[in-house]
Order: C-alpha cells, then structure tokens, then sequence
C-alpha cells in the first residue's frame, strides 16, 4: 500500500495503538503527524519516526481542549499542511458503575473521545472537501456494539463515534472522503495494563483467538481503510476483536 504524497494527522500517537497506526502508515510512505498531549510525549513520537526512516513530526494536542486544537490547526495552516487522511485515536477511559459514576468521569470521557472527534475532523474537512479526497478513520471500541459494565460513560461515546462515522459518511460520500470505525476488542496496551490479571484471563476465555490482540493488528486494518484498496468502503465499523463479539 503506497501513500506517498499524503499527510495523515494521528492523534494519540505516543503510545499504544496511535504509536503504531503512525508507524504502520509512515511504512507505506505517508508524511505523519502524530499528536501527543506533552512535550515528552512529542520527542518520543519525533524519536521513534527517526528510528523507523518515517517522514515525520510530533506535535502537542490535548483534543479535549477547544483552544487547544484551534491552535494546533492554525499551525498547521501556517505549514501548509493538509491532512487527506485523520485518525482520531485519542481517548481515555473513567471506569466506574453507574451509581458511583461521578459528573467528571462522565464529562471527561465524552469531551475527550467523542467531542473532539468532532471538532478534529470539523477542522480536516475543509482541506479534504477542496481536495476532493479524503480518509478518516474512528478508533471506536468493540463496547460500543456489546456494552461493558462499569463503561457507561466509554461505551456512549464509543457508540456516539458509530452514528458520527455513519451520518458523515453520507454527507460527504460525493466529495470521495470515505468515513469509517475501527472496533478493537481488547488490545495490549497501557489502557488495558490496568487490568488485573484475573480480569485479563477472564476476558481472555471469551475471545475465540484465545488471546488478546497486539496494537499492529489494528494499524493494519487502519493502512488498509486509508489506502487506495478501501475505496468502495464507507460509513462501516470493522471489528477486530479476536472473535470476542460478532455481531
Ligand atoms: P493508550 O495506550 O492509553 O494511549 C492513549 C493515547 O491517547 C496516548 O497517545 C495519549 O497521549 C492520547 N490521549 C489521551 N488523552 C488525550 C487528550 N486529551 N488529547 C490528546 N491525546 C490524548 O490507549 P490505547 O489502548 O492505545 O487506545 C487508543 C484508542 O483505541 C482509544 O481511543 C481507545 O479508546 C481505543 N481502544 C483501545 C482498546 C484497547 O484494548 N487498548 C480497545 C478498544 C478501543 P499521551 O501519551 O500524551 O497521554
């Protein structure tokens, strides 16, 4: 898959799963911008473009933060850069049950992992729609279709990306911008470290696969969604769980 000549905006791309949506996309030629919320995090991405041979640059982004996109947008602008392909990876997750659940635990999560979807791509479309090309690509999360307790506040913002992905995906289908989901099941990475290993193995005997999924079995399905190859796929949510839900 060749993606020379375009620039794919990432955000969260200092660890987990955006660490290796950029590295995979970098693979196939693309110029990254990969986003992080400090300035560690953006020498780490700067450092790790370097040592694969990926055109590149980190930038900070806190997505949960209007000023703070509006500004890195601006900067962007001024460097005449144009994203053609966006992933919007960023997210967090405030687990508690419902009656526990506290207003800021809710308010973060969907501030920060389904409003700034909105924002983000507000932002990316404009230099799509005048190219009349464009990739964007949600990480959304295999609890968005199955639901998780504990998760309420995740999984609503999760499932709000479904119905963003679809309803876009039709407003602009005719300027040739494909809008799509990624659905991991549970994937190794600082987010699903915090599970104890009981609940590890728990979640294990449930997935067919019989394991949990690594970060670049969901850049590859990432490459394909922005590459030439899925240019009849829009407003789907592909799973990639393992086999832990089929829906
Ligand atoms: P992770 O290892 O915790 O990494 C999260 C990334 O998001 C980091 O790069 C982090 O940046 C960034 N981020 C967090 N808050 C941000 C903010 N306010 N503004 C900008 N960036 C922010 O998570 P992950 O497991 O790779 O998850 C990546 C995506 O996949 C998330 O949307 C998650 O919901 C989804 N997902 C993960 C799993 C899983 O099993 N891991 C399953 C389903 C879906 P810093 O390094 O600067 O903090």
């Amino acid at each position: 898959m060749n993606l020379e000549g375009k620039t794919a905006l990432v955000t969260g791309a200092s660890r987990g799963i955006g660490k290796a949506i950029a590295q995979e996309l970098g693979k196939c030629n693309a110029f990254i911008i990969g986003t992080a919320t400090s300035e560690s995090g953006v020498a780490n991405i700067e450092a790790d473009f370097q040592h694969h041979g990926i055109k590149g640059i980190g930038k900070i982004l806190d997505v949960s933060d209007p000023p703070s996109i509006e500004s890195f947008f601006n900067e962007l602008s001024d460097a005449e850069m144009t994203p053609l392909i966006l992933v919007n990876n960023a997210g967090i997750t405030r687990d508690n049950l419902m009656m526990r659940m506290k207003d800021s635990e809710w308010d973060e999560v969907i501030n920060t992992n389904l409003n700034s979807v909105y924002r983000v791509t507000r932002h990316c479309l404009r230099g799509m729609m005048k190219a009349r090309n464009g990739r964007i690509i949600n990480i959304t999360s295999v609890v968005a279709l199955s639901g998780n307790p504990g998760q309420v506040n995740y999984s609503s913002a999760k499932a709000g990306m479904i119905g963003f992905t679809k309803s876009l995906a039709k407003e602009i289908g005719s300027r040739n911008i494909t809008v799509n989901a990624v659905a991991p099941g549970f994937i190794m990475t600082d987010m699903t470290d915090q599970l104890t290993d009981d609940q590890k193995n728990e979640m294990t005997r449930q997935i067919a696969l019989g394991r949990l999924g690594k970060a670049d079995e969901i850049a590859g399905v990432v490459s394909f969604l922005a590459s030439d190859r899925a240019s009849y796929i829009t407003g789907e949510t592909i799973n990639v769980n393992g086999g832990l839900y089929m829906a």
